[in-house]
């Protein structure tokens, strides 16, 4: 067992990888299966929380981080735990509230990128986009907020969602710790008996927990981001052409640069 124990934990929170959800009315405030699935993501929440402090961590930190930012139940939260709610209009997007004082980010209720048949409601960032690259790769928001993390020189150490999702974080971050909660069926989910859910949840973030330093910074090095978005509308490609330093061709927006921030904030102002 490593010594050194992450101290400070940041968790970023999503909402359509949470246990048992499938339909995009579960995520979506003013449905009325809504209120049942904030319920169901803090108590995935809490069970990340609840690894974290088992495993040693001092603080932890999480920020709500879909739709509205306000998904959560401050009153069933774990009680030690802090809550970032609502969004600063600052670029840091589901990172936001991230700084170079944390030691370990964990990732809970993820999904994959778009265009995979077993992913639960996938998409990425932004329904505006079909699909989103970075340096050639096809861009999930594990892959984008974990540079956000590398940026800040914080490593990601665990991820929940379902299987495609926890098996695409693997391939970004070697011996990441995950937690698949349910299968993706088409439109379907297959979920695991929720307590199980929750257990890998709780250890697997435990285990990220007691070895902070085994998981791969990204981002690091001289690399050039470069970042490419692919439209559904053409007005909206149009006008993401005019962000200084951005190049547009039909649906198709590229923006580079070697300062992952720039990035982080085109994305913000297009999305
Ligand atoms: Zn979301």
């Amino acid at each position: 067992m490593a010594e050194k124990v992450a101290k400070t934990v940041f968790i970023s929170a999503d909402m359509e990888g949470v246990s048992s959800l499938a339909a995009s009315e579960e995520v979506s405030k003013g449905e009325s299966d809504y209120e049942e699935f904030c319920k169901l993501m803090t108590g995935d929440v809490n069970a990340a929380v609840e690894g974290a402090l088992e495993a040693g961590a001092g603080r932890v930190v999480v920020r709500d981080a879909h739709a509205t930012a306000r998904n959560i139940l401050p009153a069933e939260l774990h009680p030690r735990a802090e809550l970032i709610r609502g969004w600063t209009g600052r670029p840091l997007s589901m990172m936001d509230g991230i700084d170079e004082g944390f030691d370990l980010v964990l990732f809970v209720g993820y999904h994959s990128g778009p265009g995979l048949e077993g992913g639960t409601l996938a998409h990425a960032m932004s329904g505006k986009f079909h699909e989103i690259h970075l340096n050639d790769r096809p861009a999930s928001e594990a892959y984008l907020n974990a540079l956000t993390a590398g940026y800040y020189k914080v490593p990601v150490g665990f991820i929940s969602g379902d299987d495609v999702c926890c098996q695409q974080a693997q391939e970004l971050i070697p011996g990441i710790e995950t937690a698949v909660v349910k299968y993706g069926r088409g439109q379907a989910v297959h979920s695991l008996p929720l307590e199980e859910a929750r257990q890998r949840i709780r250890e697997g973030a435990s285990r990220a927990v007691k070895n902070p330093d085994c998981f791969k910074l990204l981002g690091q090095g001289n690399e050039k981001f470069s970042l490419s978005l692919s439209y559904r509308r053409m007005k909206d490609a149009i006008r993401a052409g005019n962000y200084p330093g951005a190049r547009q061709k039909n649906y198709l927006v590229e923006f580079s640069s070697q300062d992952y921030l720039e990035v982080l904030t085109f994305l913000h102002f297009v999305s």
